[in-house]
């Protein structure tokens, strides 16, 4: 199939369509990069907008069994649903830890609901782009909604934060002792705190927990942009499905007001000069990688380890021979 008609497709809302050509982003083969690339070129110019959501959460505090319900209710409005998952980890187990179990079995067969497991990568960088363009396929695709899922890890959640429109932060009921464990930099990200599991036994311990987290989000460093309420915690229970449709009512209030004040442009444009920027970064690492590159950096190497070359002459050396 050639581009123009896989584009056609997307635009269309095929979902057979929409999956292979995420599996193009997620080559590694020069030349489906380069189709990649003029795919991307041809979609962004249909203009079609999503509220990216990206969801963290360590293990079992109920991501999937949220994002289930949650997705539920969304396409039972009418909605459609795509859930892409951000899992770096894989890049060094070789399995994915968010596509390893049946999840969501009831939302992947609904007609409205797209879900794409995390493919292994080798770099965070590789894992950022190919997330990054899987989400414009989705929209492009004509979906309403773009969940953007991570684990608790390293630097995945700073990384979805800067591809998603509005950010969430799943946490289970706990005691104040362990308010402490959740980093401060992830609260800082964080536009709302959904406390899970706020039901049975766990109802009143989530009830505080989240008086808890609403006590901390007001001592952090408030948004001047945002309502003053915001960023906000509030408790539901995925299981139950309660406290869902309060949950995204609050996403809608929040992406609207960024909307009319000019924030939520602002935002996406200022995402690509940063994913513009790492692109670069990303690539001329990659030129580092190469045969030649391993080679001659090992052959300089040992120049300059017996002294006969200047470390900086030397280096200029090697980026020159890499220029070329
Ligand atoms: P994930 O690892 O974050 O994707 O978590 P899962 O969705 O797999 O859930 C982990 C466990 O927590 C499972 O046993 C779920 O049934 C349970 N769980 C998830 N949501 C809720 C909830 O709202 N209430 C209760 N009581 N248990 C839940």
């Amino acid at each position: 199939m050639d581009i123009a008609e896989l584009s056609d497709r997307i635009l269309n809302g095929d979902r057979r369509a929409l999956a292979r050509a995420i599996t193009l982003v997620e080559s590694g083969r020069k030349d489906h990069r380069a189709l990649a690339d003029a795919l991307m070129v041809k979609l962004a110019g249909a203009g079609r907008q999503a509220l990216r959501v990206g969801l963290s959460g360590t293990p079992g505090v109920g991501k999937s069994t949220f994002i289930e319900s949650f997705g539920m209710m969304l396409v039972a409005q009418g909605l459609k649903v795509a859930v892409l998952a951000v899992d770096p980890s894989s890049a060094r187990s070789g399995g994915s830890i968010l596509g390893d179990k049946t999840r969501m079995e009831r939302l992947s067969r609904e007609r409205s609901a797209f879900i794409r497991p995390s493919p292994s990568q080798n770099h965070l960088g590789g894992v950022a782009r190919r997330s990054r363009e899987a989400v414009a396929l989705c929209e492009a695709a004509g979906f309403d909604v773009v969940l953007i899922e991570t684990v608790g890890v390293g630097q995945s959640e700073t990384m979805v934060a800067e591809m998603a429109d509005l950010f969430l932060l799943l946490l289970a009921p706990a005691g104040g002792d362990e308010l402490q464990g959740v980093k401060r930099g992830i609260m800082e990200i964080a536009d709302m705190i959904l406390v899970n599991k706020a039901d049975g036994d766990l109802k009143a311990t989530a009830t505080r927990t989240c008086a808890d987290y609403s006590g901390a989000l007001r001592l952090l460093r408030k948004r001047p942009q945002d309502p003053d309420d915001f960023p906000k915690a509030l408790t539901v229970s995925a299981l139950e499905e309660a406290g869902l449709e309060a949950a995204w009512g609050e996403m809608q209030s929040l992406a609207g007001w960024r909307r009319e004040q000019g924030h939520f442009e602002a935002n996406r444009a200022r995402q690509a000069r940063h994913w513009f920027a790492e692109e670069i970064r990303h690539s001329l690492l990659a030129r580092l990688e190469t045969p030649w590159a391993r080679d001659r950096m090992a052959v300089l190497a040992d120049e300059v380890a017996e002294g006969r070359r200047g470390i900086g002459e030397a280096a200029q050396d090697f980026l020159t021979g890499l220029g070329s």
